[in-house]
């Protein structure tokens, strides 16, 4: 399942395929790529990773549901994404979306 999420800072879009893996998982797999470095397509280049940026909490609650809103990291990338929108007053970054491919769900 692929999941289209927007850079809370430049706008870039960035795709995350989340396979087949289960919840935890991905879990694991996005705490590997939360590490400092450039985002793609996006030239800036971030030292705290990309878990808030690229909305990794509202991505997993799209394809785990009520398995990740139940997971305490899962509420804290949340509210992390939601503190920064505040702060920085971002409005126009969409939310995290399943993409869709020929008009179903990609699998
Ligand atoms: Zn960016």
């Amino acid at each position: 399942m692929i999941v289209r999420t927007t850079c809370l800072k430049c706008g870039q879009e960035q795709r995350i395929n989340f396979g087949q893996v289960t919840f935890a998982e991905a879990l694991a797999a996005l705490n590997k790529i939360d590490v400092p470095g450039e985002c793609p397509g996006g030239f800036h280049v971030e030292l705290s990773g990309w878990s808030t940026l690229w909305q990794f909490g509202a991505a997993l609650v799209l394809v785990y549901g009520a398995e990740a809103e139940q997971s305490a990291q899962v509420q804290g990338m949340l509210a992390c994404a939601a503190s920064y929108r505040e702060q920085r007053k971002v409005v126009n970054r969409p939310e995290p979306e399943l993409e869709v491919e020929a008009g179903r769900m990609a699998a």
